[in-house]
């Protein structure tokens, strides 16, 4: 890596970097771009598209804002939603509950990580004075009476279902929302098991960390419908940050915020027009976001494990959820080549700083369907104990689809990255080439940080 002075800004690149201007001045791109537009779409091996993916409104319908998905440039087809496959990711078994017990949050805050884990995953609010911020303001729409309640008793008057799709969809973007999408939502999404208290109490600091967490049984209700909502992480924060120094745990949890706040305004809201809705975030969680991303159609699968990928922001997004009773219409899970794509993309798995990103070319089982296996108890001991920052989103920032700028070009790359494996490799490349994702570029960094209090104290 070599340091360059330009116009007084300092940009850190990569030996071999090609100036991406001087690409596209030569017409380079325009040639790459043409022989990738030669280059047909694969035979899909995962669920078959069925049609283009651009919603069409019914005549007479009254959206107002934006309800149409913002993908970017990528390609990208419904699929079938069944019990033979999660969007494009394939089902080879029966499909397990699961819970935050055993999650890598769960056993860190239990102390099953080791006492740095334990208490640098209990302190980060202290040791990122913004995240202590954030936390505090998620702690205050955390707790159930805020996400879940009874309806009124009296049902107003609604639309037919799809125009209160609509409308369900307007207002997520009224409230700020990058993406929203209405799912069918899977059974085996909704969580088996509770912690009491939740997790993110303690982790948040709201409890103390001696506080004993029991593992009960879920008895809440499982309505039919997911509405999913993502707010997009920074870019140019991203783009000025290692993804594991002092601005990587605000980064993330600035959008659970911003999406709690999405779901406990609109889970309400439903509640106050009669019927049930419950909100999920990151403070309070009854089910499982991926599965409820997937079917919602906002994401597919990727090589980080049960993260998800949105065909524009990647992964670099947080989301919540909410469940309910109210007639909708469901949309599709979506295949935008992700799985083709991370097949010969390894730059997470390569980046990672606890090679906790399996490196294996093709999915393996896990509970019941076919995915890459990250190993997430030490990627929850990396986040948990890193002491150069506060926990960690590098794989967040290297990943060719979540670190686009958005200029025509980057649109053109995600067109081609949806054009499977062959397309994948070169755009993988062209990705390398200009260094993205690795690069730091300083003239973005506007935070502040205290290296000093990034050091984890173990009480004796
Ligand atoms: S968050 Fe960090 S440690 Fe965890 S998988 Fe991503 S890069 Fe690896
Ligand atoms: S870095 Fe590459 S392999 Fe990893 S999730 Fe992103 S596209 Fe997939």
């Amino acid at each position: 890596m070599s340091e360059i002075s330009k116009n007084g800004e300092k940009e850190t690149k990569p030996q071999y970097q090609v100036s991406r201007r001087g690409f596209l001045k030569t017409g380079a791109a325009a040639a790459a771009m043409s022989v990738m537009g030669a280059i047909a779409a694969p035979s899909k091996v995962a669920n078959a598209a069925i049609h283009d993916l651009s919603y069409t409104p019914a005549k007479g319908q009254w959206s107002k804002l934006r309800p149409v998905n913002h993908y970017g440039g990528a390609t990208v087809h419904f699929v079938e939603n069944n019990d033979q496959w999660l969007g494009t990711s394939k089902i080879v078994g029966p499909i397990k509950k699961s819970g935050e017990f055993n999650s890598g949050f769960g056993l860190a805050t239990r102390g099953l990580l080791g006492d740095k884990a334990r208490f640098g995953l209990l302190s980060q609010g202290e040791r990122s004075p913004l995240t202590g911020g954030i936390m505090q303001a998620l702690g205050m729409i955390s707790g159930d009476e805020t996400v879940m309640g009874t309806p009124r008793k009296d049902k107003l008057p609604i639309p037919d279902p799809e125009q209160m799709s609509q409308h369900i969809k307007d207002l997520a973007y009224y409230l700020r929302a990058d993406d929203v999408g209405i799912g069918q939502m899977p059974s085996y999404g909704y969580y088996g098991t509770k912690c009491m208290p939740p997790i993110t109490v303690i982790a948040a600091g709201i409890l103390p960390p001696q506080t004993p967490i029991a593992e009960v049984p879920n008895t809440e209700p499982e309505y039919p419908y997911v509405i999913t909502v993502a707010v997009e992480q920074h870019l140019e924060t991203y783009l000025a940050s290692t993804g594991y120094d002092g601005i990587s745990v605000s980064q993330s949890m600035r959008c659970y915020h911003a999406t709690a706040n999405i779901a406990v305004i609109m889970a309400r809201y439903i509640r106050n027009i009669g019927y049930n809705a419950r909100a999920h975030h990151f403070g309070n969680y009854g089910l499982a976001v991926p599965p409820a991303l997937i079917a919602s159609g906002l994401g597919e699968h990727t090589r980080t494990g049960d993260c998800v990928a949105h065909p524009r922001m990647g992964f670099r997004n947080k989301c919540a959820a909410v469940t309910t009773d109210l007639p909708l219409v469901a949309d599709k899970p979506i295949d935008f080549g992700m799985l083709d794509f991370c097949r010969v993309c390894m730059k997470c798995a390569v980046e990672c700083p606890s090679k906790a990103i399996s490196p294996d070319k093709e999915p393996v089982e896990m509970n019941g369907y076919l995915r890459w296996n990250s190993d997430y108890k030490k990627c929850a001991v990396f986040r948990c104990s890193n002491e150069e920052g506060v926990n960690c989103g590098r794989c967040m920032k290297v990943c060719p689809w979540n670190s686009k700028e958005n200029s025509w070009f980057h649109e053109a790359g995600l067109w081609i990255g949806s054009k499977g494996e062959t397309a994948s490799t070169m755009l993988k490349a062209i990705d390398d080439m200009f260094g993205y994702g690795t690069e730091i570029v300083d003239k973005y960094k506007w935070w502040l940080e205290w290296p000093e209090l990034h050091k984890i104290n173990i009480p004796s």
